[in-house]
C-alpha cells in the first residue's frame, strides 16, 4: 500500500484545488493540456517511468531513437523504456532534449493528482517527485473546493482498500492509476455516507462511472 505524504519543509503553491480538478479532468478527456507549474525539476524524468506514446505523437516519434521504443497495443502506440539509473534516455544534462515535441504523455504529467489523491507516487525510484508531492500545497475558494478535494482523498482510498470488492479483483495498483482513477470517479464520494456503502455495489459504480468518463473522451471520439 501507498504511504501517506508527510510534511515537507518547504511549499509550493498548488493552485486553488477545483479550478486544478476542472482543468485536470478536462485535460484527461483530452480538453486541453494541464498547466503544470514545473519550473526546473525533471522528476518525472528520473523517476523510471515507461512513457507511454501515441499515434498523435508524431513530433516524438520522429526525434526519439527506434531504439528506446517497443511497439504495444493498440497499433500504432509505443513505450518508451529508460537507463538503469532511472533517467529518460531523451534527459540531456538535466534537460528534456526533444522539450519541443515530447510526447503528449510528459506535457499531461502533474504530480500534483498525487497530493490531490493525498498518497506518494511510488517507493525510493521515485523519491524526488515524492518531495514534490510533499511540497504541493492547494488552497481552497469555498466549501466545495474542500469537499471536492476530501472526496477524491476518500475515492482513492477506497481504490487502494477495497480493490478485491472490484469487478474481477481489477483495480489499479499503481499510483498513478489509483490517483487518476480517483480524480475521474471522485463525485460518488461526495456524500460521505458513500464510504458505508456496500463496497462491491460502490465499486462497481466506481467502474461504471469511470467508463462514462472515459467514452466522453475527445481522444476516443
Ligand atoms: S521525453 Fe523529455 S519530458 Fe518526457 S520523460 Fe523524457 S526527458 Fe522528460
Amino acid at each position: 500500500m501507498q504511504s501517506v505524504p508527510t510534511e515537507s519543509a518547504h511549499t509550493l503553491p498548488a493552485g486553488t484545488f477545483g479550478a486544478w480538478l476542472k482543468s485536470t479532468r478536462a485535460s484527461l478527456q483530452g480538453e486541453g493540456g494541464s498547466d503544470v507549474p514545473c519550473g526546473d525539476c525533471v522528476g518525472c524524468c528520473v523517476s523510471s517511468y515507461f512513457i507511454p506514446l501515441r499515434p498523435k505523437d508524431t513530433a516524438a516519434l520522429h526525434e526519439i531513437p527506434a531504439k528506446f521504443l517497443s511497439a504495444t497495443q493498440p497499433r500504432g502506440n509505443w513505450v518508451m523504456g529508460y537507463r538503469d539509473d532511472g533517467t529518460c534516455p531523451m534527459l540531456r544534462d538535466r534537460k528534456c532534449s526533444i522539450y519541443a515535441h515530447r510526447p503528449q504523455t510528459c506535457r499531461d504529467y502533474d504530480c500534483r493528482v498525487f497530493a490531490a489523491a493525498g498518497m506518494e507516487a511510488g517507493g525510493p525510484d521515485k523519491s524526488v517527485i515524492n518531495e514534490r508531492v510533499r511540497a504541493w500545497r492547494f488552497t481552497y475558494a469555498d466549501e466545495a473546493d474542500h469537499a471536492a478535494h476530501r472526496a477524491v482523498q476518500a475515492a482513492a482510498t477506497f481504490i487502494r482498500e477495497k480493490r478485491e470488492h472490484f469487478p474481477g479483483g481489477r483495480a489499479p495498483t499503481a499510483p498513478t492509476g489509483v490517483a487518476v482513477l480517483a480524480v475521474k470517479v471522485y463525485e460518488l464520494f461526495l456524500d460521505e455516507a458513500a464510504e458505508r456503502r456496500d463496497a462491491e455495489a460502490l465499486a462497481a459504480d466506481v467502474v461504471k462511472m469511470a467508463r462514462a468518463f472515459d467514452a466522453a473522451s475527445t481522444d476516443l471520439r
